[in-house]
């Protein structure tokens, strides 16, 4: 299946870039080379290191403060 998609947010794109998830709003992506990793701001004021899946499946939506599975440390 090679179908045109030209919409942004699909795939493994920028598109993740300034979209919120929960308390965390994504930053830019991660420069620790790990796949799908971002750098993403919590409304607690905190920064974190978020993956795209966790929060696509809506695990992660928080540096850590209030979601039960806390984001990596270490940006
Ligand atoms: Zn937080």
């Amino acid at each position: 299946m090679r179908r045109k998609m030209r919409a942004p947010g699909n795939g493994n794109g920028l598109g993740l870039k300034g979209k919120r998830f929960g308390e965390l709003v994504v930053l830019r992506p991660s420069r620790s080379g790990r796949a799908g990793a971002w750098v993403a701001q919590c409304d607690c004021g905190k920064q974190a290191l978020v993956y795209d899946y966790l929060l696509k499946s809506g695990e992660t939506t928080s540096c850590g403060c209030k979601t039960t599975r806390p984001a990596a440390t270490g940006i």
